[in-house]
């Protein structure tokens, strides 16, 4: 292992910005269309800011590629993402395009399961006057984030669950100690970290179905252990079907929510609704020494090849990237180049000028990333 993979960004030399290899999975249906501006823009911005710079290697996987190579996460794609210090992907799967088993092709869960990314970062914004089916959303703005733990929870039983002839069906939920102590301390030190820079109160609510479930109440259990270890930091409870309903009612009182893996995944495309788009939702799935970054959408195979993908989700998880980066790396500039991505993204939504039809515009996919550039070049004075 060369030295700048033990401390990835390193600066090599003099002055020199720390240097990262990306690895990048273009994916399934609009995943390639939304990527290549998302690619064009992030090489823009580290030459215009000189905060970083980045090698890009793309890599093939996803359900096209299994269709026609019968295989859908290559090893030397896989090789090549655990060497490279970030992952960025795109979506993937095509619902025609399916295993033998009937399941449709999934490298990302794979790649989570094989790098162990435990926690699925899906932040929920909404500015003021973003727009949103909420109209306490709409006029008040929400900020909070949901983690999915993403390795374990019912998603363990992938491939392996059972039909018994024809009468009954089983999968398995699995909850362990230790993903579970990690996941929690993720989440707290997430809060605080929201807490410290006035993004959230500092609070986490553990979600779960802990009156029902024994998997759930060892789950809550270890949860209140954890919690005792960060008193700094409020422990809250909720259901998951009483949190379905305040994320509705109530969307305010939420500051970082932790829950498992399937109740993650309905709740977080809850949150994307809530932001009025499945374009608008970006996540990070992190675990110890790996992170990938991508839209919480999938492959939308009904809007793909017309160049009217919404890439913003795209560009945040991109953004998220960055400030991961910057954090791994101990690079806080690219902290500074994170918020404005992501700021930029938030202009382009205030002025309303550049949106894809699923937000009721008509601007192509390549016109809001150049509105993203153009809106970065403005908040940040550079000629990116
Ligand atoms: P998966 O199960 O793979 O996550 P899904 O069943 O949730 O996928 P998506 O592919 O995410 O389905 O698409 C759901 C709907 O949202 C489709 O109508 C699609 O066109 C729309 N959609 C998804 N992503 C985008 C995007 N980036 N821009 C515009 N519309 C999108």
């Amino acid at each position: 292992m060369d030295a700048r993979k033990q401390n990835p960004g390193a600066i090599s030399g003099n002055n020199k910005p720390p240097r990262f290899t990306i690895a990048v999975f273009e994916g399934d249906g609009i995943g390639p269309e939304i990527m290549k501006p998302t690619v064009a823009l992030l090489r823009e911005i580290s030459v215009a800011t000189g905060a970083f710079s980045l090698d890009f290697e793309t890599v093939p996987a996803g359900a096209t590629h299994y269709a026609k190579h019968g295989v859908s996460l290559p090893e030397e794609s896989m090789k090549t993402a655990k060497e490279a210090d970030a992952i960025l992907l795109s979506a993937m799967g095509m619902p025609d395009i399916r295993y033998p088993d009937g399941t449709e092709i999934s490298p990302q869960i794979e790649l989570r399961m094989e790098l162990g990314l435990f926690a699925g970062v899906r932040p929920v914004i909404i500015q003021p006057g973003q727009g949103s089916p909420l109209k306490v959303a709409e006029e008040r703005g929400i900020d909070f984030v949901i983690i999915r733990e993403s390795t374990e929870g019912l998603f363990a039983s992938h491939g392996k669950g059972r039909i018994n002839d024809n009468i009954s069906a089983e999968e398995t939920l699995v909850i362990t100690r230790e993903v579970s102590e990690k996941l929690f301390e993720f989440a707290f030190n997430l809060a605080r970290r929201r807490k410290e820079t006035g993004r959230g109160p500092g609070r986490v609510h553990c979600v779960d179905k802990a009156n029902v479930f024994q998997a759930f109440a060892f789950f809550r259990s270890i949860f209140d252990e954890v919690a005792a270890r960060h008193r700094d930091i409020k422990a809250d409870a909720a259901y998951v079907d009483a949190a379905a309903l305040w994320m509705v009612q109530r969307p305010q009182i939420f500051d970082v929510l932790v829950t498992e893996n399937m109740f993650g995944d309905i709740l977080s495309d809850l949150g994307a609704g809530l932001m009025g788009s499945l374009g608008l939702a970006p996540s990070a799935d992190i675990g110890s020494d790996h992170a990938v970054f991508q839209p919480c959408h999938g492959s939308a195979p009904d809007i793909a090849g017309r160049n009217i993908a919404n890439p913003l989700a795209m560009i945040l998880s991109a953004a998220m990237m960055l400030e991961w980066l910057g954090q791994k790396s101990g690079t806080a500039e690219m902290q500074t180049v994170s918020d404005s991505l992501s700021g930029a993204v938030a202009d382009v939504m205030a002025a309303g000028s550049a949106k894809t039809p699923d937000l009721g515009g008509t601007a192509s996919t390549d016109d809001v990333a150049e509105a993203v550039l153009e809106a970065f070049r403005n908040r940040t004075g550079t000629t990116a």
